[in-house]
């Protein structure tokens, strides 16, 4: 018997998003561009689900080491 090999699934290109384009609920990977931290947050009916370290300000986010850039947003396409 021939056993099929299982083929994990490949890495997928993730869409760089706004916040405001985030479905209205999704699991979102944020990278800060201020400190390089990456993280998984979730969006709950298009907003964010409250987090100690980022803070939504209209269609951006921001972490909370201190830097005036706003994340980059990543979805899994
Ligand atoms: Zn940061």
């Amino acid at each position: 018997m021939v056993v099929k090999s299982a083929r994990l699934p490949a890495a997928r290109p993730a869409a760089k998003v706004a916040a405001a384009e985030v479905p209205n609920d999704c699991e979102v990977t944020v990278y800060c561009p201020g400190c390089t931290a990456f993280e998984t947050v979730w969006f709950l009916n298009g907003h964010l689900m409250e987090t100690q370290k980022f803070t939504q300000v209209g269609e951006l986010l921001f972490h909370d080491c201190g830097t005036g850039r706003p994340c980059r947003l990543y979805r899994p396409l």
